[in-house]
């Protein structure tokens, strides 16, 4: 219930436009900005230092050049021009060679066609340079056309994406076993967004449990899947099934947010688990950075202290 009303509350707030420039304003400044604490910073630069710290402690990472809900084709032209310039210097820095990326981004709230040349566009580069690209996932208005888009490079023989299902909505389960059947890699997630009765379980129990029959879906049929938590409980049971049904743990990998559970992270890989970090970065953090306040409102004591102690 409370989970369900914080949510609700800070999409209200991310669409705040005097927020959002008093959050740019002291967000990101200096070392010790506020929102540091989940985005790696502006630059690509700077997540690549991000990086190449997780890489040293052993960990993997995926980059994302934060934007989404781009409002011409121009805008997602310039965000589809952004990412194969990053491709090209995350490819230069040596480290790992994988992104993260939201379809609303390349434009797909403006012209579906667009968005498709535009993530085709993406794929090219990134096969060139051997990239795997994942395709987020968005609110529930999206859910069909982002897994459709997928499908239709997927047909084209793009086999350097996956994509992300939502254990929040009940038609996941399906989906599941549809992503199982292309042969795609599905990360696993709960969902960030505040999603209508209509469409999504409302309690965090029915959240799990869908989190878990999921889980065992892509564990027993899936390709290297990634579950994607930081619920003690999702890991356990994620382990437990692994453990019982004699699946390697190579196949599949779990996935964290930068700057969320790094004893959780370690602990895993110390376990000898795969561990993706998700890093994401950019001058487009508000909105990802509102969705991580959502998700607990004890991070509201921390962003409050910090912006009084910068003032
Ligand atoms: C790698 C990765 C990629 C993701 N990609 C997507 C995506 O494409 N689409 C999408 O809708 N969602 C995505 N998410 C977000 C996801 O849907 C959840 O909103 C988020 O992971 C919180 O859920 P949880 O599984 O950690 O469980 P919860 O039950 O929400 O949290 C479990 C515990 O994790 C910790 N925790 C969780 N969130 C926070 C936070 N913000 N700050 C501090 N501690 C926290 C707390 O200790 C909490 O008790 C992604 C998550 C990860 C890890």
């Amino acid at each position: 219930m409370l989970q369900t009303v914080s949510k609700a509350f800070f999409h209200v707030l991310a669409g705040s436009h005097s927020l959002k420039t008093l959050a740019s304003r002291y967000g990101m400044r200096g070392g010790g900005g506020f929102a540091r604490r989940f985005i790696a910073g502006e630059s690509v630069q700077e997540a690549i230092d991000a990086a190449r710290r997780i890489e040293a402690d052993g960990l993997h990472v995926t980059l994302d050049y934060l934007g989404e809900s781009v409002a011409s084709i121009a805008e997602a032209d310039a965000a589809t021009r952004a990412y194969i310039a990053i491709l090209g210097e995350i490819a230069a820095a040596g480290i790992e060679r994988n992104v993260s990326l939201k379809l609303t981004q390349l434009g797909l709230t403006v012209d579906r066609a667009t968005c498709v040349d535009n993530l085709r566009r993406i794929l090219d580069a990134a096969a060139a340079r051997d990239f795997f690209v994942r395709v987020d996932m968005e609110n529930s208005p999206y859910t069909e056309v982002t897994l459709g888009v997928f499908e239709t490079m997927w047909q084209q023989e793009y086999r350097n994406a996956g994509v992300v299902l939502q254990s929040c909505l009940p038609r996941s389960e399906a989906d599941a076993v549809r992503m199982n059947e292309l042969g795609a890699r599905v990360r696993l997630v709960k969902g960030a967004y505040k999603e209508p009765r209509d469409t999504a379980y409302q309690s965090k129990a029915d959240v799990d449990a869908a989190f878990v029959r999921i889980m065992k879906i892509l564990l027993t049929d899936g390709t290297f899947p990634a579950i994607a938590t930081h619920d003690p409980a999702m890991l356990d049971a994620t382990r437990a099934f692994a453990t019982e049904q004699g699946i390697d743990a190579a196949t599949y990998e779990f996935q964290m947010l930068y700057g969320i559970r790094r004893d959780l992270q370690n602990g895993l890989k110390r376990e000898g688990f795969g561990v993706r970090v998700y890093v994401p970065f950019g001058r487009e953090w508000f909105p990802y950075f509102m969705r991580r306040l959502g998700e607990r409102p004890a991070n509201v004591g921390f962003v409050i202290r910090g912006v009084l102690s910068e003032r």
